[in-house]
């Protein structure tokens, strides 16, 4: 019985690391790269504005949206919401971070799967997402194992919502430094620059699936209980 509760109390803390870590590593790559000046001497805004253009998507806005890293892409509205830092800087990282936002628009446009399909799933995910907790719950203090399997399987499609955002994301990143390296207006420190950001990102998303694995674990592990 020690043993088993050893390996659970391991089990947080290594879910633990890894969350605070890539949160720690992305803040401290964005930051790094938040105070390199890009030559071209764009703004994240300007940036964006370009790639769109170049990929023929002029209609889609950009707009400002208070933060740190609050980036988004919605295809509901077709708005590209840079954060303060991004927008308005001529950093290496507001250039990454625009022109990924930029990528997600261009995967809108040109209906790519993964995106489609993580679209798709949203609806579902916001429900499964807001109540497996409530119905672990109820099923621990009702003591009904059938619940606690529910709420199992509740949670597990959030993960699935999460693995297939990861070739959404990656696809992204892949966008945009196509799009800067394409059309040169990074020199080669630079892009080397805009990909470690890029791939901080990336691994914050890895780093969420990962301790959704290991929660989906524990919560395994309390049906032996
Ligand atoms: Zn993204």
């Amino acid at each position: 019985m020690a043993g088993f509760n050893m390996s659970y109390l391991l089990l947080i803390v290594v879910t633990l690391a890894v969350g605070f870590g890539t949160q720690a590593y992305i803040k401290h790559t964005y930051r790094k790269w938040s105070k390199v000046p890009i030559s071209s001497g764009l703004t994240g805004a300007q940036a964006a504005r370009k790639m769109l253009d170049a990929n023929g998507l002029s209609h889609v806005a950009i707009e400002r949206v208070p933060g740190e890293l609050t980036d988004h892409f919605n295809p509901q509205t077709n708005i590209v919401s840079l954060s303060e830092g991004v927008y308005g800087s001529t950093s290496v990282a507001a250039t990454a971070i625009a022109c990924h936002e930029c990528g997600h628009a261009v995967q809108h446009a040109r209906g790519f799967v993964p995106a489609k399909l993580r679209g798709a799933l949203v609806p579902a995910v916001n429900i499964a997402g807001g109540a497996w907790m409530i119905v672990l719950i109820a099923g621990i203090f009702l003591s009904i194992l059938g619940l606690i399997w529910l709420a199992i399987a509740l949670y597990a499609a959030t993960i699935i919502f999460q693995v297939v955002t990861l070739p959404v994301e990656f696809d992204a990143s892949r966008r945009a430094l196509a799009y800067v390296k394409g059309y040169g207006f990074l020199p080669a420190t630079e892009t080397g620059g805009a990909r470690s950001v890029l791939t901080s990102a990336a691994l914050t998303y890895v780093a969420a699936a990962l301790v959704s694995v290991l929660q989906l674990i524990y919560l395994l592990g309390l049906t032996r209980r």
